[in-house]
């Protein structure tokens, strides 16, 4: 069993009875559209993404709906966002601001406002990792009035809601404070607007938009009264998340680390679930954070944070989905795409696939079962299929005389199969990329022409490398195999330590003193070439 089986124990627990129904259990998440979508978000869709998956394995009714919210007030510019054009809209909710042919990336977007540069952005993204998750957006549930019924609720509940946020998080409202915000009928803002009152019989609010209500935004000091039903208003966040549990009937939602403090939003949501709406908290994930250590190199090389969307361009969907529940949810991942993260990643999945497909001694059935859920459709049997190490492919896409697949099936020792060639494609791809932008100087390697010329070698190297020369000279099958054990058998000979012999084996042709399996690098290159090199060095 992984972390992920023990919560899928749990959801049956809770809900033996409604699985036994065949009740539709509902998993949600969800993300405001302020701005591109940090990499910590991914956490939260993989870790609801593969519950319902799990879930679907036990034959578990259930659907994953994630919220593209565009109703919350526009409330701070990201770096990327052209200042002087976006100030006006600050305040005002995120589907009513344009999306004045915002670039990202270098490329236009096409959205059909501010919100859904972003939103497109990252569904985009979420729809590579293959969830079956419906995105739906929040505002037309208001406009439709499926939130009138909270809305009352929490109105009429004001004062024991402001109770609550006083017991719960120590945070005191004034008497007046209503958990509702308008959307100003003259200037359009929502973020500038306070509701007054509340008269339950007309079912009408009293509100004022002000001008210092908030730092960000400033309000035209219109007033009035109005209906705060049917999409006028919007409720304060920290009310709204548990109104949309009962709205949508929400089963399970997990969330990030930052509200599930104790006297934190989660804090204050379950009892206004349980206290105003009288709708049971769903179970809950909490959740830890990513950390991208080289978060820093990465904003300001591109001049924003790690967004989901460069976290995909570097990792295919399957060993992103692996870095996103490798750990249990509450234990933080930090990633930093400048080190060996992304190596040692790939390696990770194909020591697990040994576990899978048993080519490990000691197959271990934990290793198996996370190699089996970190595919794209768990549901299906994985193909046992053959990989080239993440190392090994960032050298051989490095030297020019080499041909991936011909590599491939040397190494392999036999043709790959069609799924095997697309497969090596599709990882040549984004560690091509890794290349072009974030690997270290120890996995860049270019071939020299002729040895370096400090290059010195002391009596015991020279009787060595002379022996080399020799035995590789007669050698009839030229492979890294055949290259291997020529180079083993006259280290036994000469008793050499072994890093006096490999050591100018590398420097010969790289300039450096390490690099890839040597009998394999030797095998790459022509029998001629490495000849030519060791008479020049001797
Ligand atoms: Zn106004």
């Amino acid at each position: 069993m992984i972390w992920a089986d023990h919560i899928v124990e749990e959801i049956k627990e809770r809900f033996a009875q409604e699985i036994a129904d065949g009740t539709l259990l509902l998993i949600r998440d969800e993300k405001t559209l302020s701005g591109r979508v940090h990499v910590g978000s991914l956490r939260g869709v993989v870790i609801h993404g593969l519950i319902g998956q799990m879930l679907s394995l036990e034959g578990i009714k259930n659907t994953f709906r994630f919220e593209l919210n565009e109703f919350d007030p526009m409330d701070g510019l990201p770096v990327y966002i052209d200042a002087k054009k976006y100030k006006p809209h600050m305040g005002r909710p995120l589907y009513t601001v344009p999306n004045y042919n915002i670039e990202i990336d270098g490329k236009v977007s096409m959205a059909k406002n501010y919100a859904m540069v972003f939103g497109d952005e990252f569904a985009d993204v979420v729809r590579k990792l293959q969830f079956p998750v419906e995105f739906y957006h929040l505002r037309p549930l208001y406009e439709a009035g499926e939130f009138n019924d909270v809305i009352r609720e929490a109105l009429h509940g004001a004062a024991d809601i402001r109770t609550i946020y006083r017991e719960v998080s120590g945070s005191v409202k004034p008497d007046d404070w209503y958990p509702l915000q308008i959307i100003c009928p003259q200037c359009g803002k929502i973020g500038t607007t306070q509701v007054t009152s509340w008269n339950n019989k007309t079912e009408l609010v009293t509100y004022v938009c002000k001008k210092d209500l908030v730092s960000w935004a400033e309000g035209c000091g219109h007033e009035g009264e109005i209906s705060p039903l049917n999409g006028n208003g919007k409720l304060a966040w920290k009310v709204e998340w548990p109104a949309k549990w009962k709205v949508l009937g929400v089963h399970i939602e997990g969330c990030g680390k930052d509200h599930s403090a104790a006297g934190g939003s989660r804090d204050i949501g379950a009892h206004i679930t349980k206290e105003i709406f009288h709708y049971p908290e769903p179970v809950n994930i909490p959740y830890e954070f990513i950390t991208i250590s080289g978060g820093k190199k990465m904003s300001a090389s591109k001049g924003l944070g790690a967004t989901s969307k460069h976290m995909s361009d570097l990792l295919p969907p399957k060993i992103l989905k692996l870095l996103m529940m490798r750990k249990q949810a509450n234990h933080p991942v930090d990633f930093d795409p400048y080190g060996n993260t992304i190596p040692l990643l790939f390696d990770e999945y194909d020591r697990l696939a040994d576990h899978e497909f048993k080519r490990h001694p000691e197959p271990n059935p934990d290793y198996a079962r996370t190699y089996q859920l970190c595919q794209l459709d768990p549901s299906k049997d994985p193909e046992n299929l053959w990989h080239m190490r993440f190392s090994v492919m960032s050298f051989v896409l490095q030297m020019p005389h080499l041909d991936l697949e011909e590599e491939a099936e040397k190494l392999k020792e036999s043709p790959l199969t069609e799924n095997e060639k697309k497969e090596l494609q599709e990882r040549a791809q984004y560690v091509q990329y890794w290349l072009d932008n974030y690997a270290p100087d120890e996995y860049k390697f270019t071939i020299l022409d002729t040895p370096p010329s400090d290059l010195t070698l002391d009596d015991d190297q020279k009787v060595a490398l002379s022996k080399l020369t020799d035995a590789l000279a007669n050698l009839s099958d030229w492979s890294g195999k055949t290259i291997h054990e020529t180079i083993h058998a006259i280290k036994e000979e000469t008793g050499i330590e072994p890093k006096k012999l490999f050591q100018p084996l590398y420097q010969m042709f790289l300039g450096r003193t390490n690099g890839p399996q040597v009998g394999w690098f030797l095998g790459t290159m022509k029998k001629e070439d490495v000849l030519q090199h060791l008479r020049k060095l001797l």
